[in-house]
């Protein structure tokens, strides 16, 4: 039976991707050493890396304005550490449409004053907020591209005369996006980059110049600006698995403009499903709707426990909503097959017709 995996991170990898890494990971007759086995500073890995780092650029069309670096700590951790560097002596502004960008907030008010300028909280984060009256030295507008546990995505990035940051966690390398519109852009690989550990940011260079001094080394956008993104010891297989998708991106799926397609004709055939169906439910208003992350809800949260037995009967897994707001939830990253959500599609319609 085949298996189908919606899990919301870490996610499915390309099929490609995974036996390219089964390879590159295989006990060689000769003793030779992997990829995860050599020295992040030797010619092996520093190949990869260059490599990478020009993929990405290309994906994310940035140019000599921005640093790209690669970090780890996940999205948590640029939480505090934006703020930490570009909000000392400023007022950053935040949007908030879900559960991260929440986050996102409460850690940069324990640093400092944060304004929220917009949020949809109040009626359940079923839209995007419009934005408000922005600070006075504003530092930069934060929002969260895509809600991975709301489901609920900003179709562009919103238009203001303050630097933007944005959490793109859970819709990177989902379709073209004017990264080098934004100041500020963070996303954790384990979505559709690839496995956990590694972290993507792109910074606008001039903004380097607001950084404190003072700061832990580590915590400084600049050690890694300055060391190529190796001001220690990097996630080496994680790089190595990034740029198996990043090749994989350009080579079997003929880049963003055509993933992008893809991927919001199948998340718009999920949510006609849902919207269709007297049973199934999503709350989302439709201009506001993740073509990642699609939460839904039957007739009586009582079923779920039910329907995720029966989902992973048939091969359907990681269904759970997040334990935030409950209900079920199919992320539709990059790798994950057209079959797989037409097999959700059916799945949804038999166990309507079953249980309903
Ligand atoms: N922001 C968003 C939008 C996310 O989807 C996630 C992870 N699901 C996070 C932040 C947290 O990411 P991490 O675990 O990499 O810190």
């Amino acid at each position: 039976m085949k298996r189908h995996n919606f899990s919301a991170g870490p996610a499915m990898l390309p099929v490609e991707v995974r036996q390219r890494l089964a390879e590159a990971l295989a006990p060689s007759a000769d003793g030779s050493p992997s990829i995860a086995e050599v020295s992040h500073r030797g010619p092996r890995f520093a190949a990869l890396a260059e490599e990478l780092e020009h993929r990405l650029r290309a994906l994310m069309g940035l140019g000599d304005s921005h640093a790209l670096l690669l970090l780890q700590g996940g999205a948590n951790l640029q939480f505090a550490w934006l703020p930490m560097n570009l909000a000392v002596g400023r007022t950053p502004a935040y949007l908030i449409s879900g559960h991260w960008g929440l986050k996102a907030l409460a850690e940069a008010r324990r640093l400092g004053p944060a304004e929220v300028v917009g949020s949809s909280e109040r009626d359940g984060f079923r839209d995007v907020p419009e934005v408000g009256h922005l600070p006075e030295h504003c530092a930069y507008l934060h929002y969260t591209g895509n809600e991975t546990i709301h489901g609920v995505q900003f179709e562009q990035p919103p238009t203001v005369a303050v630097p933007l940051a944005a959490d793109l966690s859970s819709e990177f390398l989902s379709r073209p996006y004017p990264y080098a519109d934004l100041a500020f852009a963070y996303a954790g690989a384990q979505k559709n980059l690839g496995i956990a550990g590694l972290t993507v940011v792109s910074i606008r260079r001039d903004l380097l110049a607001r950084i404190p001094d003072g700061l832990p080394r580590y915590l400084d956008y600049r050690s890694w600006v300055e060391s190529d993104s190796m001001y220690n010891t990097p996630v080496t297989l994680s790089w190595y698995v990034a740029l198996e998708v990043c090749r994989w991106i350009e080579e079997s799926r003929g880049g963003l403009t055509a993933l992008a397609e893809r991927n919001r004709l199948r998340a718009e055939r999920l949510y006609r499903c849902i919207d269709e169906s007297g049973f199934w439910s999503n709350p989302v208003a439709p201009q506001a709707r993740s073509v990642m992350n699609v939460p839904f809800f039957p007739a009586s949260e009582d079923h779920v426990g039910r329907f995720l037995e029966a989902a992973e009967a048939a091969g359907l897994m990681g269904l759970k909503g997040h334990r935030a707001l409950g209900g079920l939830r199919a992320s539709l990253y990059n790798a994950l097959d057209d079959d797989s959500v037409e097999t959700l599609i059916d799945f949804l319609g038999d166990y309507e017709r079953r249980f309903g």
